[in-house]
C-alpha cells in the first residue's frame, strides 16, 4: 500500500479515526489519539514560535517521553530534521553531536541524566515548563543554515540518529520519512499491531529500534505506546502485570537482566495478556534465548538491522517456524547480495557460502549528515549499502549473522567469528556476557575474550580455559581471558568492543 507522505500524517489521520483510543501513556499522563494530534499541531506552532523554520533542525537530548513523541511528530508536520539524542551520554558526547547537526534550537526533556543537564546549562539553556510536555530545558535561538526543503515529503529527511559508536566516532545517519514509515508499517503487519495493543515503549526514541519499530510502529498502527524513560526490571514487570501489557521489544541484555532478576527475588512472572516478545539490535545468545522461553512460554522473535536501514532488514515472523539462531527472513521489497569474503580466509565448515551483507530498499538511509566520505564509504551511488555483517541464508531463505567483517579474527589463516567463541563461554554457568576481540601480534591475530561472571562466582581463569578447550578447536581458543566486573557497554546494553581492542592490545604489550 501507499505510505503516507511524512511521519505525522498517519498519526494526525488516527487522531480523527481512533479519536477516543488510547495513544500514549507516559507515567500518569494517558493521552487519546485526539490528545495526541492535538499535542502534535499545538507543538508544531510553539516551534514556529521558537523560530524553527522548515528545513531547520533540532536537537533533542531525552530518554523516552510524551515530549519527545510530540516534538518529533510537530517538526515532521513542519518539515523540520530532528537529530534525537540520548540522554545518557556524556557531556563530550553531546557536544561532538551538536557541532556536527548544527541545530536551531536544542531541547532536553530529560531530568534522569546530570551528563544531559549539566550540557543544558553550559550552551545557557533555560528551563521551560511546558502546560503539557513537562519540564524542559531549551536552548537560546543559534543561526544556523537551513537545509533545502524537498516538493515531496517522502524522500525527506525525518530524523537523524547518531551511531551509538561501537566502531569509532558518532555519525549522523540521515532518515527519511519514507524510510521511517516502512518500517512501521510493517512492523504492524509483523506483530499484528493494532487499535487496543499496549506496547512497552523502552528502547530508546535515541535508537532507530525504539524510533520506528516501536513508537512509530505503534502510532501508525492505532495502538497504544508506553513511553519508558529507562530500563528498570521492576517496573517492566510491573507494567507487565498492571497494564497488561501485550507486545514487548528489547534487546537481548534487557531479557537477560530481566532473567536475573526474576531469580534474585525469587518472583514469578505475572504477565497476563503478553502475547509477542522480540530481541533484535545485537546478537542473541542461544542459552539466553532457550531461557527466555522457557520463562515467558512464547517464542522469542529476533530482527536484524542497523541504524542506517532504519534499521529492520529482517525480522522472525509470527507464521514462520524456527527454533534456531535465525534472524528471519529479509523484508519485502528489499533487494540483497552476498559478496565474497577475502580469498584465502574461507574455511570454517558451519559457515560455508557466508559473504558480506549488502542491501537496497526504501529504508536506507540518505547519507552521514556532512560527511561524504564516511557516506560513499558504505553507500554507493545506486543505492547499495554494506551493512559491514557476515551473513549466510538456510535454504528456506532464513538469514543468519554470523559476524561482523570489522571484527572477523584472522589467526594463521584461520577465520574466526567472534559470536562462535563467545557462544561458548557463554555455556558456562557462571558467565553472564563475554566479548571476543583480535589483537595485532606480528603480522597475525590473536583472540582475547572479555568475561563478566555472576556476582557471586569464583569460577578460576583455568577452570574457564579447561571449559573452553573441551569445545572449540584449538585455533578458536583465546590466547588470554580477561575477567571483568562490567564488561562496558552502551546505553541499549551493546558491549563496546573498540575499546575492548584498545584494551586487549594494551594488554598485550603490557
Ligand atoms: P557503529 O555503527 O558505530 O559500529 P553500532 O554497531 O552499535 O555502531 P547499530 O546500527 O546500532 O550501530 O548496530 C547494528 C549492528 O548490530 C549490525 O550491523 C549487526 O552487527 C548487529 N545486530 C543488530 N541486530 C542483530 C541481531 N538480531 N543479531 C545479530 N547481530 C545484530
Amino acid at each position: 500500500a501507499e505510505l503516507p507522505e511524512r511521519l505525522s500524517s498517519r498519526v494526525l489521520h488516527n487522531a480523527d479515526c481512533l479519536a477516543g483510543m488510547p495513544a500514549l501513556v507516559d507515567g500518569e499522563v494517558r493521552w487519546s489519539y485526539a490528545e495526541l494530534g492535538r499535542e502534535i499541531r499545538a507543538a508544531a506552532e510553539w516551534l514556529d514560535a521558537l523560530g524553527v523554520r522548515p528545513g531547520d533542525r533540532i536537537m533533542t537530548v531525552s530518554e523516552n517521553s510524551r515530549a519527545l513523541v510530540a516534538l518529533l511528530l510537530a517538526a515532521s508536520e513542519s518539515n523540520v530534521w530532528v537529530a534525537i539524542v540520548n540522554s545518557r551520554l556524556s557531556a563530550p558526547e553531546i557536544d561532538a553531536i551538536r557541532d556536527n547537526c548544527q541545530p536551531r534550537r536544542v531541547f532536553y526533556t530529560s531530568e534522569a541524566s546530570p551528563d544531559a543537564d549539566a550540557h543544558g546549562l553550559r550552551h545557557g539553556a533555560e528551563i521551560y515548563d511546558h502546560p503539557s510536555l513537562g519540564r524542559l530545558r531549551l536552548s537560546a535561538q543559534v543561526e544556523v543554515e537551513p537545509e533545502p526543503v524537498a516538493a515531496s515529503g517522502a524522500d525527506q529527511v525525518a530524523a537523524m540518529i547518531y551511531t551509538s559508536g561501537t566502531t569509532g566516532t558518532p555519525k549522523g545517519v540521515m532518515l527519511t520519512h519514507r524510510g521511517i514509515l516502512y518500517i512501521a508499517s510493517l512492523s504492524g503487519g509483523m506483530r499484528h499491531l493494532g487499535p487496543g495493543e499496549r506496547v512497552y515503549g523502552v528502547l530508546p526514541m535515541s535508537h532507530v529500534f525504539g524510533l520506528s519499530s516501536v513508537c512509530m510502529g505503534s502510532l501508525y498502527n492505532g495502538a497504544c505506546l508506553y513511553t519508558v524513560p529507562r530500563f528498570e526490571a521492576a517496573a517492566m514487570l510491573e507494567a507487565l502485570e498492571q497494564e497488561r501489557i501485550t507486545v514487548l521489544q528489547g534487546v537481548p541484555a534487557m531479557f537477560a537482566r530481566t532473567l536475573e532478576f526474576l531469580r534474585r527475588e525469587r518472583r514469578p512472572l505475572v504477565a497476563p495478556e503478553l502475547r509477542y516478545i522480540s530481541a533484535g539490535g545485537s546478537p542473541l545468545d542461544g542459552d539466553l534465548k532457550r531461557r527466555v522461553q522457557a520463562l515467558f512460554g512464547l517464542t522469542l522473535h529476533n530482527g536484524y538491522g542497523l541504524t542506517e536501514a532504519s534499521p529492520t532488514i529482517s525480522q522472525t515472523r509470527i507464521d514462520d517456524c524456527f527454533d534456531n539462531n535465525t534472524v528471519g527472513r529479509v523484508l519485502p521489497l528489499l533487494e540483497y547480495r552476498l559478496e565474497a569474503l577475502d580469498e584465502g580466509g574461507e574455511n570454517e565448515p558451519n559457515h560455508m557460502g557466508a559473504g558480506e551483507l549488502w542491501v537496497r530498499g526504501p529504508n536506507v538511509m540518505k547519507g552521514y549528515f556532512r560527511q561524504p566520505a564516511a557516506t560513499r564509504a558504505c553507500l554507493t551511488e545506486e543505492g547499495w549499502l554494506n551493512t559491514g555483517d557476515i551473513a549466510r541464508f538456510d535454504e528456506d531463505d532464513q538469514l543468519y549473522i554470523v559476524g561482523r567483517s570489522k571484527e572477523l579474527i584472522i589467526r594463521s589463516g584461520f577465520n574466526i567469528y567472534p559470536p562462535d567463541v563467545e557462544a561458548v563461554i557463554n555455556e558456562h554457568p557462571d558467565v553472564t556476557l563475554s566479548a571476543v576481540v583480535g589483537r595485532q601480534v606480528e603480522g597475525n591475530e590473536e583472540v582475547v575474550a572479555f568475561i563478566q561472571c555472576e556476582p557471586a562466582s569464583t569460577v578460576s581463569e583455568a577452570a574457564l580455559r579447561e571449559f573452553i578447550a573441551e569445545r572449540l578447536a584449538p585455533y578458536k581458543r583465546p590466547t588470554q581471558l580477561v575477567l571483568m566486573d562490567v564488561l562496558p557497554a552502551t546505553a541499549s546494553g551493546k558491549i563496546l568492543k573498540g575499546r575492548l581492542r584498545d584494551l586487549a592490545s594494551r594488554e598485550g604489550n603490557a
